[in-house]
Order: C-alpha cells, then structure tokens, then sequence
C-alpha cells in the first residue's frame, strides 16, 4: 500500500485561473495542519526546460537549490510553504520524450513499438511518483499546466487517469478549478463553461473530486446545487475562489470555504491539529498595515510584463511587510532611459537593476546605476544589475572607456565582465548556465554581513558571465569592494560601494529564497536603507 497520498490539479475554462496559488494554498493548509506536503508542476510544451524560455513566454525563470531551471509557479510554492523544491518538482513533455527516445536508443524497448500510451503515460506516473518515494512527503500536489482539452495536455490527463486506477480512490484525488463567469448584462453567474470543461475532462476518464471555482462574485446556494447536479460532484465540495486582493489571501479564503477538509476526508486522512496560519497571519497583518510608503524603481526590458520579475515582486513584498511599509514598484523601461534619466527616476527612494541576458536595453541600466550611485540612493543590483554596477564604476570613476561585459561587446577594450572560464568550452544553451546554490564567503566589515549576519551563505545563480578578477585590485582601490567571494574558486559574488549609504550588487539571485515566513535579508536591508534615506 501507498503511503504518500497525492492530489492533482487541473484546470478548465481558461488558463491564468491561478492553479498554482490555489495548489500552494491547499498544500499551507495541509502543511499547517501537520502533514508534510510538496508540490509538483508538470508542463506541456516540448522545451525540456524553460531555461531557454524568453520571460515573454511564460515569465520569470525560477532555479531551485540543485540547478533546475523551472517554471514561476515553484517560486510560489517554496514562498507559501517556506521548503526548497528540486530538479524532481518540474517535469516537462521535453523532460518525458528525452526519457524515453533515449531508452529507446539505448535498446530498453527492442523489439516493442514505444507509443504515447504505455510508454510515454509511463513516464510521466514514473515521475510523479518519484517524489511520493522518497518517503518524504504524506502528500504530494501535482499541478497539470495548461487547460483540460490542450491536446498536448492528454498524455497528462492519462497518466492521471491509470493513477488513480492503480492507486485506488482514497489515495489519488482530482481538483478541477474552473471559472464561473459573471455576465454583467444578465446580472448572472454562468455555470455552462463549467459544465462544459468537467465534461471535456471525463470524456478522457477522469471525473474530479473537488471543483474550485474561480469568480468575481459569491456562488450562492443554488450555482452550487447546479453545479454539484451537472458535474457530477458533491456540493460540499464545490469551492468558491473569490478574487482576493492579494494572493497572500488565498490561503485564508480556501481554509475559510473548508477545501482542506474536504480533501482530507477524500483522501481518508484524519488530524487534530487546525490549520491555524499563526505565522502566516502575523505577516498578513503587517503586509495589510503598513506604517509608510517607499518608492522603488525596477529597471529591467520587460518591465511591461508582471510575470518577467515575480520572484523580485514578491520579495519586495516580503521585505515590505518586515519592514512595515508599503513598498510602491515603479517599472521602468532600460531601453527608455537616456537622456531623461534624471527626470524618470526622480522621487525613488531606491532602484533596482533587474537580472537579463544580451544587450537590449543596457545602457539605460548602467545611466540608472550612475544615477543611483551619484545621487546616494540606495541601489540593488542582481546578477546582470550587479554587472551593469561595475561596468558604470570602470567607466566613470576608472575612465576605463567602452568597458563592458564580452556578452555585449567581445571587443570591447577592457572587459570587467567576462565569459567564465568553464564556460568557455560549452556550446549548447540548455541548462549549461552556473545554476544553482553556491558557497560565499562575506567580509565582516561590510553591508552584506549586517543583512545575514554570517560569514558563509549560500545563494542561487543562472548566468555565464562574471566579475573579472583583473580588474579587482584597480577597482578595489578606486572605491568598488568585492565584499563576498566563492570560497573555492575565487569568483566574486558581491560588490560595495562602503562610501554610498547602501550600494549592493550579487552575482546571485536572492529572489530565489524570499518566502513569507523569511523574508530575504538582503530585500530586507534594501528596503530599511530606502526608508532611512527617505
Ligand atoms: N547575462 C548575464 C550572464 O549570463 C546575467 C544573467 C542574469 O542576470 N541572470 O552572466
């Protein structure tokens, strides 16, 4: 007998419903209710990874602890559950065919026909099952990207139908979250589309256990006994999802409308302990009551996307309610700031150079970095910001004329960024990036060892280029300090300005680690810095 339980969710209608909060809210409740619980994302399209992804597609990047390149979605998951996913949390279609075209060559097949169904259905229960056997986990949540009727979603939707045939009722359960439209003109809420996207998903062998309904307004009694009736499932678990002001709600909505309840009894759990959200709450009250207000900037090219940064939004967010001040974001375009650089980030209490790959828009970050740094605003910069920093101090204070990194110009006469040295050789761009967490080790007497209080942290990468150690003594000595270093390889990890009242940048991405209930120090700082300089 199985001993982990799992839970899959899928979604109908239309995308963007947000699977993915309402799958990390379901797995606080659990988590707060005692039980250990991960979320899993499996994805449709045929990229092995979404490392080679432009954030225009599907938005930010996240990267985990072991190296993966994956899907925004994890970052919610590891902020809602306050637990590092890994390589095993984000499967893709790419992830699934390279599996099996590989046993394939390797001759584990020969003899038999490889077909979607049993092979490819095969691979993907072999992976989500992989998290259920580490013995870690009481429950897994496995989230199903894209729609129900996607045709590249049926493999998917298979796979959770045999799932639920080998596991048996109590130990595999389907959520279904669906839209309840509301048509103004009527005054009514429609439950067709609905009816409609349940219908679609039995037609492929699965009826969900539980609804959650995505609406603008309340599901009264009678959309509910209409929706049971038509979907085949029981009223009681019929959940409304009201939209909720911030996603840091959701949790506090589900626990309110009893959808961990109604999945325990499913799944034939029992506990004494309520999902109480003590901690969480205490950080709801103080995101909900902010003391004051400060203006960030946030330079970056995709500025117009609200994905493209999520993890830095939301650690803003973080850092914000530690601090107790509302954290105001001003997006502001790289590629619009030259000459009117003075105009477009006056009134900042503080900026940040955003992270980002090849040279559109760089220049505009370096003029936001001068800006910063002349003008004594506090200024974060990560990884391509942290670049840009030390790209504008060779310029400007070293007179080092068209210095820059070898990404933008490979001829440029003095370049402070340079590739890294093991990423000379590598000639394919998937997943070849310095990924994941790697040791610094920080200087005592700096900005940095205030935020973490520690001398050796560990952080998460994704970039090819790096500071250039030729280049250190001459910046150390005009006012740029290397104030985090790799302890095995020497490679520089952050820079100071200790004469600018708070100048940071990382090599790293400290978005990457900012969960609700530890907000990142760094982000932290930043925004007590902002606020001191106010
Ligand atoms: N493009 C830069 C590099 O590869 C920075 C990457 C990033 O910002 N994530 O080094």
């Amino acid at each position: 007998m199985p001993n982990t339980k799992y839970i899959f969710v899928t979604g109908g209608v239309t995308s963007s419903l947000g699977k993915g909060i309402i799958a990390a809210s379901l797995a606080k409740l659990l988590q707060s209710s005692g039980f250990s619980v991960t979320i899993q994302k499996l994805d449709p399209y045929i990229n092995v990874d979404p490392g080679t992804l432009n954030p225009y597609e599907h938005g930010e990047c996240f990267v985990t602890n072991d190296g993966a390149e994956t899907d925004l979605d994890l970052g919610h998951y590891e902020r809602f559950l306050n637990i590092p996913t890994s390589q095993a949390n984000n499967v893709t279609t790419g992830k699934i065919y390279q599996t099996v075209i590989n046993k394939e060559r390797r001759g584990d097949y020969l003899g038999k026909t490889v077909q979607i169904i049993p092979h490819i259905t095969d691979e993907i229960k072999r992976r989500i099952k992989i998290l259920g056997e580490t013995g870690d986990y009481d429950i897994v949540i496995t989230e199903i990207g894209g729609t129900v009727g996607d045709i590249e979603s049926l493999p998917y939707i298979e796979a959770v139908r045999q799932l639920q045939w080998d596991l048996g009722d109590s130990n595999a359960i389907v959520i279904h979250l669906t839209l309840v439209p509301y048509l103004a003109a009527a005054k009514e809420l429609k439950t067709k589309p609905t009816q409609h996207s349940v219908k679609e998903l039995m037609q492929s062998g699965v009826s969900p256990d539980i609804l959650v309904c995505r609406t603008e307004h309340h599901l009264n009694d009678s959309i509910k006994s209409k929706l049971a009736l038509f979907c085949n499932v029981k009223k009681e678990a019929i959940i409304e999802s009201i939209d909720a002001k911030t996603i840091y709600d959701v949790p506090n909505l589900m626990l309110k409308e009893g959808l961990d309840k109604v999945v325990l009894k499913k799944l034939d759990l029992t506990t004494d302990k309520k999902p109480t959200l003590e901690a969480w709450n205490k950080f709801l009250v103080k995101y909900n009551n902010p003391k004051d207000t400060i203006e960030i900037g946030l330079v970056g090219k995709y500025v117009e996307l609200q994905d493209a940064y999520k993890s830095i939004i939301e650690s803003l967010g973080h850092a914000g309610a530690q601090n107790e001040v509302k954290v105001n974001i001003h997006a502001i375009h790289s590629e619009n700031l030259n000459t009117n650089v003075a105009t477009e980030l006056n009134g900042l209490n503080g900026i940040i150079v955003a992270p980002g790959f090849g040279d559109r828009g760089i220049e505009g970050k370096i003029n936001a970095v001068h800006f910063a740094r002349e003008n004594n605003i506090p200024f974060f910069g990560i990884c391509l910001g942290m670049q840009m920093a030390v790209i504008e101090f060779a310029r400007n204070i070293l007179h080092l004329k068209n210095a820059n990194s070898t990404e933008m110009n490979v001829n440029t006469p003095y370049p402070v960024i340079d590739l890294m040295e093991e990423q000379k050789k590598i000639t394919e761009k998937g997943g070849t990036m310095r990924l994941g967490a790697w040791n610094c080790k920080i200087e005592k007497n700096s900005k940095v060892y205030q935020a973490y209080n520690s001398e050796l942290i560990s952080e998460r990468h994704r970039h090819r280029y790096e500071f250039n150690n030729d280049y250190l003594k001459q910046l150390t000595e005009a006012g740029l300090k290397a104030t985090g270093v790799n302890p095995e390889t020497g490679l520089v990890e952050i820079i100071e300005i200790p004469s600018h009242p708070w100048f940071v940048g990382v090599q790293y991405h400290p978005e990457y680690k900012s969960t609700v209930l530890n907000p990142h120090p760094l982000f932290v700082e930043f925004i007590k810095a902002c606020l001191t300089n106010k």
